[in-house]
């Protein structure tokens, strides 16, 4: 099973695959970024030929997620992480309440952060049951006096995505790091909307935010500048040095995803790829558990355990010689998770499924 340029099967949880035309057509422009004499990583960011790269990104951006007028896109840094706290500190203030809907680690680390700012109240919290499921939000005991909802649209570590989008009344605001561009997203039942660059997009650094104008006008006075999502919207981005390398890469991916028909087809190869390995899980007589119930089940992080823990030492050393790399599941899940973001390909499930279903023949 080689691959080009000697290449593996990376099940990484992020950073992780990036498609290879991708970066091949990086590194032919990497010495000299068409004809401007310069690489992308030495070029100001005030140059004509990064705005040019940073508006067209957004305008790839707006096409691909279908975002309207009414909301606005930065491109800014922090990681996911930072955005945890920028949220409840622009919009969170002592003595009020927002909601976190705990569906796995993620989440209860943005909840964690708010509870400096206010009151973060979990409004459904999965910890106890080792986080299996994600509830319709729309059905929870929601406060109407909640400054806005929180929630996570695919739990990274867990394994549990939301299957669809949920609709509220108050401001709606979730991280989606780890399933950003793997499907069409309603973008107007949202305020807003953050993701890290590096699991769909591009190489970590860049944080992609989409806020609606409505929250951005919520935004108070006298914010420090790196935290204020008004200021960082009227300089677009550019109020310091932004991840520019990250912001480039992202945009090659942008265009190649629209190239290729958007996020309809994107969703359907991911549908096809998860199911591949869901399958063989399912079909193994109880030789492979998988974390997630059925309904919440993530197209982009497929959680699963081994009757044993040294068979799963066994599993992924076994894996790795055949050229499948970083399957390892988080300590808190155990087992095994195969990360498979949009640029993973269907390849690297088959070979992982077909792996999979030899390696239960052979130890059960
Ligand atoms: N949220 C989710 C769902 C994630 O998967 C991650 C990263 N694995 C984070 C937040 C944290 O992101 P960052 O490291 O970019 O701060």
């Amino acid at each position: 099973m080689a691959l080009p340029y000697d290449r593996v099967y990376n099940f990484s949880a992020g950073p992780g695959t990036l498609p290879l035309d991708v970066l091949q057509q990086v590194q032919a422009e990497l010495l000299n970024y068409r004809g401007t004499g310069v690489s992308i990583i030495e070029m100001s960011h005030r140059s004509p030929a990064f705005e040019k790269i940073i508006h067209e990104a957004e305008e790839d951006l707006r096409v691909l997620l279908n975002i309207p007028e009414t909301h606005r896109v930065l491109f800014l840094q922090g990681g996911a992480n930072l955005q945890f706290s920028m949220i409840p500190i622009a919009f969170l203030y002592k003595h009020q309440i927002a909601e976190y809907v705990v569906t796995g680690t993620w989440g209860e680390k943005a909840m964690q952060a708010a509870a400096i700012e206010g009151t973060a109240h979990a409004v459904y919290n999965g910890k106890p049951e080792n986080y299996k499921r994600a509830p319709v939000i729309s059905e929870l005991d929601l406060n109407a006096m909640a400054q806005y909802v929180h929630f996570t649209s695919n739990e990274t570590i867990q394994g549990i995505q939301y299957q669809a989008d949920p609709k509220v009344v108050n401001h709606l605001i979730c991280d989606m790091s780890s399933d950003i561009l793997s499907r069409p997203v309603e973008i107007a039942n949202y305020d807003l909307i953050y993701a890290g660059a590096q699991k769909n997009m591009g190489p970590a650094g860049m944080t992609l935010v989409i806020i609606s104008e409505r929250l951005i006008h919520r935004t108070p006075d006298g914010m420090h500048p790196m935290l204020d999502y008004r200021l960082l919207s009227e300089k677009k981005s550019l109020y310091n040095t932004p991840c520019t390398f990250s912001i480039y890469v992202s945009g090659l991916v942008y265009k190649k995803l629209l190239r290729e028909g958007g996020l309809s087809t994107v969703q359907s190869k991911n549908a096809a790829k998860a199911e591949a390995l869901y399958h063989e899980i399912d079909s193994s007589e109880g030789f492979y558990t998988g974390h997630a119930l059925s309904d919440s089940r993530s197209q982009m992080n497929v959680t699963f355990t081994l009757p044993s823990e040294p068979l799963t030492t066994k599993f992924l050393m076994e894996a790795a010689l055949a050229g499948m790399v970083e399957l390892k599941g988080h300590r808190s899940v155990g087992g095994c998770r195969a990360s498979i973001y949009n640029a993973f390909p269907l390849e690297g499930c088959l070979a992982l499924a077909t792996f999979m279903g030899k390696f239960a023949q052979d130890n059960r």
